[in-house]
């Protein structure tokens, strides 16, 4: 007996991606080598392993499961199950939590869909909840509206209050917190941000969100990777609820846990809330992906990965701080630095234009008592990325310089310009000599270095005209 011919309908099934599709192969690989030549510091941003990728890429994404181990409303799970368990497993083990007080629902899309899925579990609609402002370094999904609308789903949904950083310091303003607590009486608390340098005071946090019954949710998201290792605060020790992404200083694929304690029918709520209220059918690919990211979470090496994620911010702080420059807070106690730009009378939008030019990647973020939300006072810079690819502080030494330049430019850009507006920024820029010098020590500078993940030698430059 020979074997079935495959049916012409099903001709491009095993067809490798570079024959079935070259527009999508060439733009990956452009992808890639943009990655594997530029300076890589968006804060939230990192490169995953190779095995992550593996997973992330295997038949696993075929499978429906919706429900949880052991209660699919699919057949077909057995090995699904097993994934799933084990990644739940190690997701507390990676944390250091003790099974009996601690679970955890490995399901979530991604960081968003996870803290709506935490608030689904916590509140009613239209409950009370405060979260870290926006232009304070806080996240969307905790609350966000502005005067003319209210923007995030946690703001449609549910009514919010924000707290904020004070003025000056750049630090949270637990006073002031407590008292707008005081008043508004939440029901749910969130701390966490994606743009704030300095750790958490969770005692304090409790102590205001126990004065009104409101539950104390961490969304950990930028600082997970941090809190594995042991190298910031404990949230787990006070919290109701801890949330995080697995793709920034985890360095795994891109999706969401949710942590809870077994109390207070918490573990029914949350995953009821996650599937069926949020969700239909997990990505198991993902789920793979984010139980084999957790395995390497628990080694020596990842604490390793994670203290020279600190000391490179550290160093990077340290380094601009000497060429004169601004950071709030006057450092950091993570993987961030805000760098504070306005006492140079340039915003955060133009240096982040100049960067780009350059491949150095980095974003736009409001600083404190930034009027304009529009066009930012400063910009966020982050080492888990490049600490991935064996960057040192010395190295970051060099990324100083190198910003420092792009700063430079930008100035230089700006006088040329003769105005503020961006249009004439960006006609002033052409062919400034000054910017393609800087470029190509960009590219060379960062191709010395190891690439996770990926192959790069048969990649080439595409920016050649
Ligand atoms: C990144 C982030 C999220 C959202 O994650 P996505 O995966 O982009 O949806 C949520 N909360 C915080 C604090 C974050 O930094």
């Amino acid at each position: 007996m020979t074997s079935p011919e495959v049916a012409p309908w099903n001709a491009c099934l095993n067809t490798p991606l570079q024959e079935d599709d070259t527009e999508i192969y060439d733009l990956i690989q452009k992808e890639k080598y943009r990655q594997f030549s530029g300076l890589e510091l968006i804060a939230s941003e990192n490169f995953t392993s190779l095995a992550v990728m593996e997973a992330n890429g295997s038949p696993l994404t075929n499978k429906y499961s919706e429900g949880l181990p052991g209660a699919r409303y699919y057949g077909g799970n057995e090995y699904i199950d097993q994934i799933e368990n084990l990644c739940r497993k190690r997701a507390l083990n990676a944390f250091h939590l003790n099974p009996a007080e601690w679970g955890v629902n490995v399901q979530s899309y991604s960081g968003s869909t996870a803290n709506f899925s935490a608030l689904t579990a916590l509140l009613q609609p239209h409950d009370r909840l405060m979260g870290l402002d926006l232009p304070s370094g806080g996240h969307l999904t905790h609350g966000w509206q502005t005067s003319k609308k209210k923007i995030s789903s946690s703001s449609i949904y549910f009514e919010s209050m924000p707290y904020q950083v004070n003025l000056e310091t750049g630090i949270i303003d637990y006073d002031q917190l407590e008292k707008t607590a005081s008043i508004y009486r939440p029901k749910l608390i969130i701390c966490g941000a994606s743009a704030y340098p300095r750790d958490w005071d969770y005692v304090m946090l409790r102590k205001i969100a126990d004065k009104h019954g409101a539950f104390l949710l961490a969304d950990i998201a930028h600082i997970s990777g941090l809190v594995a290792s042991k190298e910031a605060n404990n949230p787990f020790e006070l919290c109701d609820v801890v949330t995080t992404t697995t793709h920034k200083t985890l360095r795994g694929p891109r999706a969401g846990l949710i942590f809870f304690r077994k109390k207070n029918d918490l573990e029914d709520r949350v995953n009821n809330a996650v599937f069926p209220s949020c969700q239909g059918g997990p990505h198991n690919n993902t789920i793979a992906a984010i139980a084999v990211c957790l395995k390497q979470v628990a080694t020596p090496e990842f604490q390793q990965y994670s203290k020279q994620v600190r000391l490179n911010a550290q160093a990077l702080s340290k380094a601009l701080i000497e060429r004169g420059y601004q950071i709030v807070t006057g450092g950091t106690d993570n993987h961030l630095i805000l760098w504070d730009l306005r006492s140079l009378k340039l915003t955060g939008s133009k240096v982040e234009k100049i960067c780009d030019m350059v491949n150095i990647t980095v974003n736009k973020n409001s600083i404190r008592g930034d009027v304009n939300m529009v066009s930012p006072g400063g910009i966020r810079l982050g080492t888990p990325a490049l600490t991935s690819r064996s960057f040192k502080e010395e190295d970051f030494v060099k990324v100083a310089e190198l910003l420092h330049r792009a700063v430079q430019i930008a100035l230089k850009v700006q006088e040329k310009a003769g105005s503020k507006m961006m249009k004439d920024f960006m006609m002033a820029c052409q062919d400034m000599e000054e910017i393609s010098i800087l470029n190509k020590e960009v590219e060379k500078f960062a191709t010395k270095f190891p690439m996770p993940g990926f192959d790069t030698n048969n990649l080439t430059s595409v920016e050649t005209e």
